[in-house]
């Protein structure tokens, strides 16, 4: 058989471990693994000695909020950094303007997606009606999972908002037991609102200007607690529920105490596996995330739970703002908007583990792709496996990666100032979506409108 394209002279990630071998691409889908000796012909051969080649990766986490808001980027641009972070299959979350909580807006980000992207994309919906019928439309609509806040919407952001936030308990419990009885994975982002009220009238009393303030505002308890309480509404609700960017030792201390309670899983972005809050007072509020970056204790608690598998995902959290944004509330860490990019990181950071030898390939795989698409019902993507659709990324251990304003693709490439200068050990020599190379190391070398929807198996058609 001539395939459409063999990839030879690398070393295979799979499941099984790292080993030599060529894969035979066809339709793509990887339609034949070989050993390395055996012949294969194809039309297209690329030569992948020295490198190792991973399944691409599937950020579960990621804001694009595109249409609105093209200052903060749009879909090419970051779907372009997410080429170049070997991001092949992102989720993208519905704060946006209006708020993706129904399924004509699911429809209509689905097709504004469908334009313009160069990698995969499944769409996260907000359940604005805590009802049967509109669980049922929104498990209907191919919306990868339900997204919920357990804290009120910001001030000035409600419709950003409509039908996110739901602090009280009462609806959180009502939220996931829908979400169980029809199918539907709920992620949660977990601070609690009484001990951020209570944090709030600490930090008023502070300088804004100063880190520590928006630390003193969102304690790692306000994380552990609206965990703990989350997990606890679970043990009666029996959804499939995900805890969104865990910051704190203490939240992965409750996380262990419920293990095995219900069907829950846990992420962490690596601004928190990379950074502490000395460096988000280097740089400002460029670094101002929500939950904050915390200590170097918990940054080792969180690699730490890496390895023991209290976290099973590594995800990006990727929220672009423009300078202007940032700028304008350079001297209040109370105000500033929060995020910082991350496409072009999840990667780059592990990676940089594993050359240090800290993490092996088959757990950074496991953690970025095949961990996500067991989850999330992607059956044929985050794996290397004959079947599996060709979602590949291509990594150089011996390169590095220094992200600076130049070399970086997200639209906010000037306001991530948490990476710049930073210098992580490994590179990323291709992406490759279905099949087809869509960055080369150096260049995207796909056109817009390459990524298609990713809907999951759950939902009725398949990916
Ligand atoms: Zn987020």
């Amino acid at each position: 058989m001539t395939f459409d394209l063999a990839i030879t002279g690398g070393l295979l990630v799979t499941p099984q471990g790292v080993r030599p071998g060529t894969l035979g691409i066809q339709d793509g889908r990887i339609a034949a693994i070989t050993s390395p000796d055996a012949s294969v012909e194809a039309t297209e051969t690329w030569d992948a000695a020295g490198l190792h080649v991973l399944p691409g990766a599937i950020d579960i986490h990621c804001h694009l909020r595109s249409p609105a808001y093209p200052e903060r980027g749009t879909v090419e641009s970051e779907t372009a950094a997410c080429a170049a972070g070997g991001i092949t299959t992102l989720f993208e979350m519905p704060i946006t303007d209006p708020c993706c909580n129904a399924p004509d807006r699911v429809a209509l980000r689905r097709d504004h997606f469908a334009a313009s992207a160069l990698v995969d994309f499944a769409l996260y919906a907000a359940p604005a009606e805590l009802t049967s019928s509109a669980f049922e439309a929104l498990a209907e609509s191919g919306a990868v999972a339900l997204k919920i806040f357990t804290i009120p919407a910001p001030s000035g952001r409600e419709r950003e908002f409509e039908g996110l936030a739901w602090p009280d308990p009462a609806d959180q419990l009502q939220a996931l037991t829908l979400a169980a009885r029809h199918g539907l994975p709920v992620v949660a982002h977990a601070e609690h609102p009484a001990i951020l009220a209570r944090g709030a009238a600490l930090a008023a009393g502070l300088d804004p200007a100063d880190a520590a303030t928006h630390a003193a505002a969102r304690p790692p308890i306000a994380e552990a607690l609206a965990v703990a309480q989350l997990l606890a509404l679970n043990l009666q609700a029996g959804a499939k529920l995900h805890i969104a960017h865990v910051t704190s030792a203490v939240t992965l201390e409750v996380l262990r105490r419920f293990a095995g309670s219900s069907d829950f899983s846990a992420e962490t972005c690596p601004h928190y596996l990379r950074h502490t809050h000395e460096d988000v007072a280097r740089v400002g509020v460029y670094g101002k995330v929500n939950p904050p970056i915390r200590t170097a204790t918990d940054r080792e608690a969180l690699w730490e739970a890496l390895h023991d598998g209290t976290l099973t995902h590594v995800t990006t959290d990727h929220a672009a703002f423009s300078v202007t944004e940032k700028a304008s509330h350079a001297q209040n860490f109370l105000t500033a908007p929060p995020g910082h990019p991350g496409t072009e990181f999840l990667l780059p950071c592990l990676l940089d583990a594993v050359a240090r030898g800290t993490l092996t390939l088959p757990r950074v795989a496991d953690l970025v792709s095949t961990a996500a698409a067991r989850r999330f019902d992607l059956p044929d993507r985050g794996v290397i496996a004959a079947g599996a659709r060709a979602d590949l990324v291509l990594v150089d251990l011996s390169g590095e990666t220094r992200p600076t304003p130049e070399n970086l693709l997200t639209a906010a490439r000037d306001v991530a100032k948490l990476a710049h200068g930073d210098r992580y050990l490994g590179r990323i020599a291709a992406t490759v979506l279905a099949g087809q190379k869509i960055w080369d190391g150096t260049t995207i070398t796909a056109a817009p409108g390459t990524g298609r929807f990713a809907r999951p198996l759950r939902s009725g058609t398949g990916s």
